[in-house]
């Protein structure tokens, strides 16, 4: 495995794996590698080929105030990890060698991205769709894996990737949690004990709705309602949303007759952490 910090090297690479007629499969990360990002490398791994990941912590897709600087890094123990799961090219570029001075393109998606994370961190996805798409210019795969962790950016992807005609398979992977159910995320690490504690109220309120759908109920809002108690229970949650929309393109719904998605984000101290659950009335429940 090696590591490739400037494009036009990525770019000469890709050129000679593509000449020998092979497929390549990128998974994009901002780094600090946990078995989440490892489950989407192994389905990179999977589908043969060549396997890039990249890690970068892109600057463009956060706010102001928000935590880029404090982000977790650490460089030396990802390419470890990486290299155990398989990948054979992690693709690490400074900032300035996306961005270089006098950049001044962007990627915006629309509609999907307005609800949800997208009103309180109103130029999020701006930044994710624009390194996403130049990543895929520069690595040119012909598969991309993403987790469902992330659903609005997995929907906003899904939309650029359809509306510019980018010839690239857009696989989506479900969310891979804790043992005791906390969605696994790089900003878990902002959590003290007590705070990691209180987290786990975001997942068991998930589980509490997913319990009352399979026993029928349909009502969005008494559904929204369960979960809001649920999570406000915990003294220290602070709530940004809990919504439930249609799956595929995020519409608000009120009565979930197809596939919808609950999707919530809560801020416990210095972490905003975000989590969901698929309800779909097509799917007969395992209890
Ligand atoms: P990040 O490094 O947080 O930007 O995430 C990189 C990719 O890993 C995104 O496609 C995320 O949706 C995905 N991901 C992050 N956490 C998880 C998780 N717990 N389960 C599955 N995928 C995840």
């Amino acid at each position: 495995m090696h590591t490739v910090s400037s494009v036009k090297e990525m770019q000469v690479l890709v050129q000679k794996i593509r000449a020998q007629d092979k497929r390549i499969a990128l998974v994009p990360t901002m780094g600090f590698l946990h078995p989440g990002h490892l489950s989407l490398m192994r389905e990179g791994r999977r589908r043969g080929g060549v396997l890039v990941a990249s890690i970068f912590v892109n600057p463009t897709q956060f706010g102001a105030g928000e935590d880029f600087e404090a982000y977790p890094r650490d460089m030396e123990r990802d390419q470890k990890v990486a290299h155990a799961a398989g990948v054979d090219v992690i693709f690490a570029p400074p900032a300035a060698e996306m961005y270089p001075s006098g950049y001044q393109t962007y990627v915006t998606v629309e509609r999907v991205t307005q609800g949800l994370c997208g009103i309180s961190r109103p130029d999020h996805f701006k930044g994710v769709t624009t390194v996403v798409c130049k990543l895929f210019n520069i690595v040119t795969p012909h598969v991309a894996i993403f987790g469902e962790k992330d659903f609005q950016q997995l929907v906003a992807i899904r939309q650029m990737v359809a509306d510019l005609n980018l010839p690239i398979e857009i696989v989506g992977m479900p969310i891979y949690r804790e043992e005791d159910g906390l969605a696994m995320s790089s900003r878990n690490k902002y959590l003290t004990p007590p705070e990691r504690r209180a987290a786990l109220c975001i997942s068991t309120s998930l589980k509490r709705a997913k319990a009352l759908f399979d026993s029928g109920e349909r009502e969005g809002k008494k559904i929204s309602r369960e979960v809001k108690n649920s999570i406000e229970a915990e003294p220290m949650s602070r709530i940004d949303y809990i919504k439930i929309c249609n799956a595929s393109d995020l519409k608000d719904i009120d009565q979930i007759t197809q596939r919808a998605v609950l999707a919530v984000a809560v801020n416990i101290g210095k972490a905003r952490l975000i989590d969901n659950i698929i309800l779909d009335p097509s799917v007969e429940s395992a209890g």
